[in-house]
């Protein structure tokens, strides 16, 4: 019936647990997740405000350690390694987009994307030219010169995703990149993400309480109080609304 997954897990976490202490009292904010997700794939998470899900794409994106459980990210495990393999991990192969954008102030659009490529080891003009094309395929072609008080909102957070994209990252993570965005733009930023999902195989883990997006994602996680409530696959979804239908007919 349903073909196997073709795309292999790109990222794993295993009984993840995560406390924060407060004063005197212990607050457990992951109870114990299981995560997995795939090359190709967008993965969103969802649910409430302080349910735990900038926590967990931390834990699993090498910024900050769990106090328990595994982390297996492109086949390494990821927190028993020296802090900086973990560092150099995130800059060969993570991109990460925030809802705050995280832009330098000073520096111009292109700028924003040669820095993070020089110091990933291209050379200025290789740096250049990727960058350059980089923010040409989110629409910023003409706006290289552009510095962020400059910007729209929209644009801002297309050029962190240039930044994010242009080292070719296998996984990209994104935390609530759409929601200091208008409709209109969201749905821009969005596209960019499923986008490389699609076109690059990258694996997007994309944190959000939109449920506009919920219609982009392949699959959709639920996440209430550190724990998940609810795991499905959007191709699931829609096989089972067909098959209740057809039951019904
Ligand atoms: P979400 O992203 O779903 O809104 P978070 O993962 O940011 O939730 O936070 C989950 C809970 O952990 C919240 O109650 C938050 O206050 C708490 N928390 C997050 N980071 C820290 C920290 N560094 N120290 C103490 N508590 C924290
Ligand atoms: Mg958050």
């Amino acid at each position: 019936m349903n073909a196997p997954h073709p795309q292999p897990i790109a990222l794993q976490g295993a009984g993840l647990v995560k406390r924060f202490k407060t004063g005197r009292t212990h607050i457990e904010v992951l109870k114990s997740i299981d995560f997995d997700c795939r090359h190709g794939e967008m993965t969103m998470v969802m649910g409430p405000s302080g349910s735990g899900k900038s926590t967990l794409i931390a834990a699993l994106s090498g910024l900050l350690r769990p106090d328990e459980g595994k982390v297996t990210a492109l086949g390494e495990d990821l927190w028993s390694q020296r802090p900086g393999r973990i560092d150099k991990f995130r800059l060969d192969h993570c991109g990460f987009i925030f809802q705050g954008f995280n832009l330098f102030g000073a520096l111009t659009a292109l700028q924003q994307v040669t820095t993070i490529l020089k110091y990933k080891g291209y050379s200025p003009a290789e740096a250049r030219d990727r960058a350059a094309i980089a923010l040409t395929e989110v629409g910023l072609g003409k706006r290289l010169e552009q510095r962020p008080a400059e910007l729209s909102g929209g644009e801002k957070q297309r050029v962190a995703i240039a930044r994010a994209l242009a080292k070719d990252p296998r996984l990209l993570f994104a935390d609530e990149p759409t929601s200091a965005l208008d409709g209109e733009n969201g749905q821009i930023v969005i596209k960019l993400l499923q986008r490389a999902a699609k076109e690059h195989g990258a694996a997007v883990i994309c944190v959000t309480h939109d449920p506009r997006l919920e219609a982009y994602a392949d699959r959709i996680i639920h996440i209430e109080d550190g724990r998940i409530l609810d795991d499905r696959r959007t191709a699931d979804v829609a096989a089972q609304a067909k098959q209740s239908a057809l039951a019904g007919a």
